[in-house]
């Protein structure tokens, strides 16, 4: 029996997890004799192209939500609850288990190595990481105490829950969001739009909302063009933008930074974090190629650079010979079909003890994508290419690319709670 450990239920482990379900509905055999162990943080997990819209209030938490244990169950795979803390490889990794694609070794009945979690451990022949990435600047004092991170994205709710108890609070509300990139953006103004339902806004002249960018300007990944549509929107919400300054010290009720103007203190009930992305310490604790960012480098197959039969995609890898790779949603979702097809080519070389004699599927990433930012109120601003728009119809065709796109997993979710328990009994804490 081949085993497959998929660690972390993100955004491209979704797409293997639907091909492993449509390749065993098919009965194409691909899959026969693996078994395939999803082994996630938690048992869900939230789509972040709708987290803003949640937090506004618009959609219904449900509506953004995976069921990972339900996916895996359609799929015929076996979830488990669990942190990885780390990815050891026999031989300490650079392909020791000889089980890439191009490799021909007949070792394929030994384990390459094994996955640890809570204590305990999970051999594989093949693994694949899609563990996306931790809130960065968080050695900032006071941030792992009194702020909001929003990585991993399940955080949401606990800020919509904060959102919704300051809503009710009787006075003006202060907040603070911290981070002026596209994350940022739009969760400080869904918290503005939020508050303002409650009378907190810029009208009752004493809520305030602030956001803190440490950077000379808002939106540092768009052209000026977006970034000035974004300061207008910002404006039309009451939200105050303080760029060039730094945050020094979070406090449970106040934000203490650094600007152009010397020290300040932000009162703020809400602090929410929101500064850039971190490489997960699991990485640094593995066996696995590092790039110097301390990300996992791969090579253009999403394959260790070093051949270790570990796979990754999303947030967690740096690719080879494309540093400037965003860490975005859309780059992990296009990256998923090129993971699936390399680990099912991998699964075929183990089952056959010899090589491929095909290469293996290489990833390049698209240097534009299609960027819509919802700005709350039921608008969006676009941007593809050198297009920028404004207003309702840009947030129309967001909500229509994001609910079609939930809309393919929660079919699946739904086959998943009609087929009963998982695989091996499993779905549990506990192997
Ligand atoms: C507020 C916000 C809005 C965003 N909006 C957009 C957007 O509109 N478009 C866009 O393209 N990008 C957006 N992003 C960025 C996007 O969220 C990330 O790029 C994307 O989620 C990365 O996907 P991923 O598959 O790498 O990992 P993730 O989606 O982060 O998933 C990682 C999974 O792994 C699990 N996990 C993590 N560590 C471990 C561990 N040690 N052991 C086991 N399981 C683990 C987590 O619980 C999670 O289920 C947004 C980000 C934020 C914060």
């Amino acid at each position: 029996m081949i085993r497959l450990v998929l660690v972390g239920g993100g955004h491209a482990h979704l797409h293997v997890v639907e091909r492993i379900a449509d390749s065993r509905a098919r009965g194409d055999g691909r899959w026969d004799g693996v078994e395939v162990v999803l082994v996630s943080a938690y048992p869900v997990h939230h789509y972040s192209g709708m987290l803003p819209g949640y937090l506004q209030g618009r959609y219904r938490e449900e509506e953004l939500r995976f069921n990972l244990q339900a996916l895996a169950r359609a799929a015929g795979i076996r979830f488990r609850e669990g942190w990885v803390d780390r990815v050891e490889v026999f031989g300490g990794g650079g392909g020791a288990a000889g089980v890439g694609p191009h490799a021909t070794s007949a070792s394929g009945t030994q384990p390459a190595g094994q996955v640890h979690l809570d204590g305990e451990s999970i051999p594989f022949h093949l693994a694949s990481l899609d563990v996306g990435s931790v809130a960065g600047g968080t050695a900032v004092p006071g941030v792992r105490e009194h702020t909001i991170a929003l990585r991993p994205t399940s955080r949401a709710v606990e800020l919509a829950r904060r959102l919704e108890g300051l809503q009710r609070r009787p006075g003006p509300v202060e907040a603070v969001v911290v981070g002026a990139g596209a994350a940022g953006f739009e969760v400080v103004l869904a918290v503005a739009e939020r508050l303002s339902r409650a009378g907190s806004s810029r009208e009752s002249s004493q809520g305030r909302v602030t956001l803190v960018e440490a950077g000379p300007e808002i939106l540092p990944e768009f052209s000026e063009r977006v970034r000035r549509r974004g300061l207008a929107e910002l404006g039309r919400w009451g939200v105050e933008v303080q760029t060039s300054t730094r945050v020094s010290r979070v406090e449970e009720d106040g934000v203490r930074v650094e600007g152009p103007h010397g020290e300040s203190r932000l009162p703020s009930h809400l602090t929410v974090w929101v500064a850039g992305a971190a490489p997960s310490p699991l990485l640094a604790a593995s066996d696995l190629p590092l790039a110097r960012s301390g990300f996992f480098q791969v090579n253009g197959a999403l394959q260790a650079a070093d051949d270790t039969p570990v796979w990754g995609a999303g947030d967690c890898i740096e690719l080879a010979g494309f540093p400037w790779m965003p860490r975005a949603g859309v780059y992990a979702v296009r990256q998923a079909p090129v993971l699936a097809d390399n680990l099912e080519m991998a699964v075929e070389v183990l089952r056959s003890g010899g090589g491929s004699e095909r290469p293996p599927r290489t990833y390049t990433p698209q240097t534009s994508f299609l960027s819509l930012l919802n700005t709350g109120g039921g608008r969006a601003l676009l941007r593809w290419k050198g297009v920028v728009a404004l207003g309702r119809w840009p947030w129309w065709l967001k909500d229509w690319i994001d609910r079609r796109f939930m809309t393919r997993y929660h079919g699946l979710e739904k086959l998943g709670m009609e087929v009963g328990p998982d695989p091996a009994g499993a779905g549990e804490r506990g192997e």
